[in-house]
C-alpha cells in the first residue's frame, strides 16, 4: 500500500486559458456546469471516492451537504467538481471582483472559469478549502507554514526509514516508501502537524489503522500503523492535536515499533507523496 504511489511532481492547473487569449477564444463552460455524478459504490469511502476524482474530501463534503458528516452509503449521489474549490453565492450588488478580492483568487481566473458571465448569481472559486465549522476557509496569505514540527514530542525520535527508493534486505526490486517511519514507543502520542480536518480514521490495509488529516493549500498528512485512533471523520483538529497513539497495527516496513508518516499534495495526477522531512523542519 506504502509503495504504489508514484513519485511525481504535480502542478495544479485550473485549465484556464490565458487571459490575453480570451478575446479571440470562446469562454470555457463554467465550472458549476461541468459538475458530473459519482453513485456511491459498495466499500467507497469519501476520501477513496476524493483521491478517484484527484479531489479533497472536503470539496466533496461542501457541494453535497448530504455527505457532511463525513461518511457515504452505497447508492448515494454526490455531485464532483472538475476541480477543488467552493460554490458560493454571489449578493446582489457585489460582483465577480468582490468574491476574487474576498476568496483572494485572481478575478481573471474567476472570471474565465465561471464561463465569463457578466453577472452571475453563483459562482465556483477555486482551490478555497471547504470547512464543517466555519465553511469555508479562505486560502489567506499567511507567513504560518501549513505544516511544521514533528508528529511525536522529544527530540530523540529517529527516523528508521526515510523516503523514497529503497532495496528490502534480501530483495531484489528496489520499492518505494511513500513516507518516514519515526521510531517511538507503542503507546506515544501522535500529534497533527498543521490545522485541518480528518477525512480518513480507521483501518485501511497495509497502513493499519490510519488517520488521514486535509489541511489548506492542498497538502495532506497520513499517520499509520496506529494502536489507538482519538479522532473521527470530519472532526477538525489544531496543530498539535493528538490524533492517536503508535503501534504495530498493519503490515509495517520497519519491525521496531514506529509511527508511518506521510506528506501529501494534491495535484492532477492524484495525492503525490512528498518527504516528510522538509516539512517537519518548518
Ligand atoms: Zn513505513
Amino acid at each position: 500500500m506504502h509503495y504504489r504511489w508514484l513519485f511525481l511532481v504535480g502542478v495544479l492547473s485550473f485549465g484556464v486559458m490565458p487571459a490575453m487569449q480570451a478575446q479571440e477564444a470562446a469562454c470555457p463552460t463554467p465550472a458549476l456546469s461541468r459538475l458530473s455524478r459519482h453513485t456511491v459504490a459498495a466499500g467507497e469511502t469519501l476520501d477513496s471516492i476524493a483521491t478517484k476524482y484527484n479531489l479533497i474530501s472536503t470539496t466533496i463534503m461542501g457541494l453535497n451537504p448530504t455527505a457532511r458528516s463525513g461518511s457515504v452509503s452505497p447508492g448515494q449521489t454526490l455531485l464532483i467538481p472538475p476541480y477543488n474549490g467552493i460554490r458560493v453565492e454571489v449578493p446582489t450588488g457585489t460582483s465577480i471582483k468582490d468574491v476574487a478580492a474576498r476568496y483572494r483568487v485572481r478575478a481573471d481566473v474567476l472570471y474565465e472559469i465561471n464561463g465569463c458571465q457578466r453577472s452571475p448569481k453563483v459562482v465556483f472559486v477555486p482551490g478555497v478549502n471547504w470547512s464543517p465549522n466555519a465553511g469555508i476557509q479562505t486560502a489567506a496569505p499567511s507567513t504560518a507554514p501549513v505544516l511544521s514540527g514533528s508528529p511525536l514530542t522529544g527530540s530523540t525520535a529517529s527516523v528508521a526509514l526515510g523516503f523514497g527508493w529503497y532495496l528490502p534486505a534480501g530483495g531484489e526490486k528496489p520499492v518505494f516508501h511513500s513516507g518516514i517511519d519515526i521510531l517511538a514507543n507503542v503507546g506515544s502520542a501522535v500529534r497533527a502537524i498543521g490545522d485541518g480536518t480528518v477525512a480518513f480514521a480507521a483501518n485501511q490495509g497495509n497502513y493499519g489503522n490510519l488517520v488521514v488529516i486535509n489541511h489548506q493549500q492542498g497538502y495532506q498528512t497520513r499517520y499509520a500503523q496506529l494502536a489507538k485512533i482519538n479522532v473521527k471523520v470530519g472532526q477538525v483538529v489544531k496543530r498539535g492535536a493528538v490524533v492517536g497513539t503508535v503501534g504495530q497495527s498493519g503490515s509495517p516496513s520497519t519491525v521496531q515499533p514506529h509511527l508511518h508518516f506521510e506528506v501529501r499534495t494534491n495535484s492532477k495526477l492524484g495525492w503525490v507523496a512528498e518527504d516528510p522531512i522538509a516539512f517537519m523542519r518548518k
